[in-house]
């Protein structure tokens, strides 16, 4: 069944709901906010949990352990979590938009995700090798295909 035709978000179980994120692991990158304008920048500097192949975060479930920031994407909250990517299946579906035509649930794997540019794979330093968060400002996480 492709629950996420059939539901509304508040309508989706648990599973259903985990199940949506397509693990690109966009939201794990480090962002930047203009102070000035309030323009948001991504950066290719990613959470130090983020596997920079798979993208998927290494320690999900006590991720809140090693790094207490971190946001859980909830119906409570995605309203407001307007920083995260335009491709992300929460932000999409929040907004009346379907699933992308790559996204796993579609496809059954994440192989044309990476391979249409639409994950982190490959593309990502770490944080804690970082000096400066501005040098590492990139336009691909912002990049949206259908
Ligand atoms: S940006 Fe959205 S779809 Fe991508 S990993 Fe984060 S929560 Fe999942």
């Amino acid at each position: 069944m492709e629950f996420w035709k059939e539901k509304t978000l508040a309508q989706m179980n648990t599973s259903e709901w985990e199940s949506l994120c397509d693990g690109c692991g966009k939201c794990c990158l480090n962002k930047i906010i203009d102070d000035d304008t309030e323009e948001l920048y991504y950066t290719n500097a990613a959470c130090k949990l983020l596997d920079s192949h798979e993208g998927h975060c290494t320690h999900y479930s006590n991720r809140f352990d090693f790094v207490p920031s971190c946001t859980q994407v909830t119906m409570d909250n995605i309203a407001e979590l307007t920083w995260l990517p335009d491709s992300c299946a929460y932000r999409r579906l929040y907004l009346g938009k379907s699933l992308p035509s790559w996204h796993p649930l579609i496809t059954g794997s994440k192989t044309q995700m990476h391979q249409n540019g639409m994950s982190t794979q490959d593309k990502i330093i770490c944080e804690t090798r970082v000096k400066y968060l501005e040098d590492h400002i990139v336009i691909w996480p912002m990049r949206n295909l259908d």
